[in-house]
């Protein structure tokens, strides 16, 4: 495809009218402020005017399936949501459920301008497939509650994890990545979280965790691990040690802070989640202002409840300024680059997340013609605080259109709709 005549976000997120951005296969061959000589090369020509092309937005933390619980656990404290309503309700999930709410996911992520996720859950092969119909990407970790204390390698996930790795870490030209999972401290017991971290460190792999999103959650761990955060003790097994995101990060205190950022872990943000949950505003600020690299994600359904990430957008570039009292803190550069580029870096995707010559095309057009994109002022502003997500026309991954003016090329949306409504009434008659 080539977008004619189009303004970009370039790679500095500034604005540039009037360009011409061919696409070859996956990747960005051409940027420039005039016509390639041999423009029938990239294909269809795409009518730039009145419209936006920015990276795509790279969804740092997800449970994708969780579609099938969206408005079922409401306005209740975190632990009695996750354990009276989450955990039965899963238990009830089989594969085909996980599929069919997968594929409503990527369908709204993709709505939304969103090419990639990480997500961690369950039925890893019906998630890759889904993720493969859609021609979208994924860093797909299988999650693991491990209460019992014994050694990783008797938890039958151990297997299945080395088989995940074999069969898709790599597949559909590096758009499917395998990641491991420890989902939280308070989770998973220490012999199994150490024979997790070694196993990714051999393989050379990615590590998704949890940690400290509840004040309770530190406190409990404090008492179980000699006065450690779960940061300080996650680092105390070489868990920092490995690339790693760490969702949440909320009650983090400055030592904290210290370790993510001097680890180069990716801290995973979830504005939206973190308030319906009412489990605080993370440090962002202070986090960024460390040097740590930050990144969005929109969490579960069950906890947001939309895959819209521009509302995420919107948030994590809002809130901060109301917790801290200071409304300098979190440009409208950091929050799209938390959205954007950090969240592909998050993934190990170098070659992602930026509108630049020789990057993968993952990209999103946004029409820019209504009324709250007028006056532009600042195009970048203008996008995290009077954009939507309903502006997106277009968005591409690897090269490939994933969503158009309404069609899905991938997706079978009816279809998964009703599939989707109809196991959620299922699961719901039998709890
Ligand atoms: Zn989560």
């Amino acid at each position: 495809m080539l977008f004619k005549d189009i303004t970009i976000l370039d790679e500095d997120f500034e604005a540039q009218p009037h360009r011409w951005v061919g696409v070859e296969g996956a990747v960005i061959t051409y940027i420039g402020d005039a016509a390639p000589a041999d423009a029938a090369r990239f294909g269809e020509a795409y009518d730039g005017r009145g419209k936006l092309l920015m990276p795509a937005l790279y969804n740092a933390h997800s449970h994708a399936p969780m579609t099938l619980l969206r408005g079922y656990a409401e306005n209740l404290p975190l632990q009695a949501w996750l354990e009276q309503k989450c955990w039965p309700f899963e238990a009830k999930m089989t594969p085909e459920d996980n599929y069919w709410a997968c594929k409503l996911a990527l369908a709204e992520m993709a709505r939304f301008g969103v090419a990639s996720m990480s997500d961690m859950y369950y039925a890893t092969p019906e998630r890759v497939q889904a993720v493969e119909e859609a021609h979208m990407k994924a860093n797909l970790c299988e999650g693991l509650l491990a209460f019992e204390p014994k050694p990783y390698s008797e938890y039958p996930i151990c297997q299945m994890n080395e088989q995940f790795v074999r069969e898709y870490n790599g597949a559909c030209d590096g758009r499917i990545v395998i990641d491991y999972n420890i989902h939280g401290e308070y989770t998973s017991n220490e012999q199994t979280c150490r024979d997790i971290v070694a196993i990714v460190k051999e393989k050379g792999l990615r590590l998704h965790i949890h940690a400290s999103e509840t004040r309770s959650e530190v406190e409990e761990c404090r008492g179980r691990h000699g006065g450690l955060s779960p940061i300080g003790y996650f680092d105390s097994i070489g868990a920092f040690d490995v690339p790693c995101t760490a969702a949440h990060c909320v009650w983090v205190d400055e030592g904290d802070i210290a370790i993510l950022a001097d680890k180069g872990v990716f801290v995973a943000n979830n504005p939206a989640s973190n308030m319906k949950l009412a489990s605080g505003f993370a440090p962002i600020p202070a986090l960024l202002a460390a040097g740590a690299n930050v990144c969005l994600g929109t969490d579960g359904m069950a906890s947001n409840n939309n895959h819209d990430m521009f509302k995420d957008l919107y948030l994590m570039a809002l809130i901060y300024k109301g917790s801290t009292l200071d409304p300098t803190v979190i440009t409208p550069r950091q929050a799209l680059a938390a959205a954007t580029r950090m969240g592909a870096l998050s993934q190990g995707r170098k070659d992602c997340g930026l509108v630049k010559e020789g990057f993968r095309a993952d990209l999103c057009v946004l029409d820019t013609d209504g009324p709250s994109w007028c006056p532009c002022n600042d195009l970048l502003t203008n996008v995290v605080y009077a954009g939507h997500g309903s502006d997106v026309v277009l968005t591409m991954c690897d090269g490939a259109v994933v969503y158009r003016d309404g069609e899905y090329p991938g997706i079978d949306l009816e279809r998964v709709e009703a599939e989707v409504a109809e196991r959620t009434v299922r699961i719901q008659r039998e709890l």
